[in-house]
C-alpha cells in the first residue's frame, strides 16, 4: 500500500486509550455504573448534571479509568512506530479524553512514556474534550506544525472529528476491521503494525 497522504506528515498525534493501548474500555458499562443515559458521551453527560450529582460520578469515573491504565497494555506494533517516526523527526503527542494522571499511569504501564514530552501529553484537565479541536491546536501551537502537515491517529468517531474541525489529516485504526466511521476518516488501518508497514513501504 502506498500512502502519500502521510509521507510528509511531520505531526503526529495519537488517541491513547485503544489507539496505542490495546481497547478494554467498555462505554456502556461505564455509563451504566455511573447512572448516565445510553448513547451519550460520557464526559458531556456529567457536563449537563448539577454539581451535586456530577461530583461523585467524576470520582467513580477518575476510579475506574484509574484501574483501567494500571493494567494497560501497549496495542501491537505501538513502540515500533513510535521509534519509526521518531527517526523521521516527527513530533509525538497525546491528545485524550481521559484525565492528566492516567495517561501517566498508562505510559508507565504500557512502556511508551519515553516517547512523549510532558508538554505534548494533553488530557482533559488542560484542554477541551475531543471532538473539541482545542487539544490539536494546542500541540500545533507548542510544535509551531502546520495543519497540512499534521495527522491524528485514533479508534473512535471522536478522533475523526476532532481532525477534521481541526483541518488535519485523520488516521483511523480499528482491529476489529470493522471501520464504523469510515466515511469520516481519510484513511484506515488494521493496525499500528500495518500504519507502520505503509510508512515504510
Ligand atoms: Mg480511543
Amino acid at each position: 500500500m502506498t500512502t502519500p497522504l502521510l509521507q510528509d506528515k511531520n505531526c503526529w498525534i495519537f488517541d491513547m486509550d485503544g489507539t496505542l493501548t490495546l481497547a478494554v474500555h467498555d462505554f456502556d458499562a461505564i455509563r451504566n455504573e455511573l447512572e448516565l443515559p445510553a448513547g451519550r458521551p460520557i464526559l458531556e453527560a456529567l457536563a449537563a448534571l448539577p454539581e451535586p450529582e456530577a461530583a461523585p460520578r467524576h470520582q467513580r469515573l477518575n476510579a475506574i479509568e484509574r484501574e483501567l491504565a494500571q493494567q494497560a497494555q501497549a496495542a501491537p506494533g505501538a513502540a515500533e512506530l513510535l521509534q519509526h517516526l521518531s527517526g523521521r523527526g516527527c513530533r509525538l503527542g497525546i491528545l485524550t479524553r481521559n484525565n492528566r494522571q492516567n495517561i501517566e499511569v498508562t505510559l508507565e504501564a504500557t512502556g511508551l512514556a519515553r516517547h512523549f514530552r510532558p508538554e505534548t501529553r494533553i488530557s482533559r484537565d488542560c484542554a477541551r474534550p475531543k471532538p473539541h479541536p482545542d487539544g490539536v491546536y494546542r500541540l500545533l501551537t507548542y510544535w509551531q506544525g502546520m495543519p497540512a502537515r499534521a495527522v491524528l491517529v485514533g479508534d473512535h468517531l471522536h478522533d475523526l472529528l476532532t481532525a477534521k474541525a481541526a483541518g488535519i489529516t485523520s488516521v483511523y485504526v480499528d482491529p476489529q476491521e470493522a471501520y464504523p466511521f469510515q466515511d469520516q476518516a481519510d484513511i484506515h488501518f488494521a493496525s499500528l503494525t500495518t500504519l507502520l508497514q505503509a510508512l515504510q513501504d
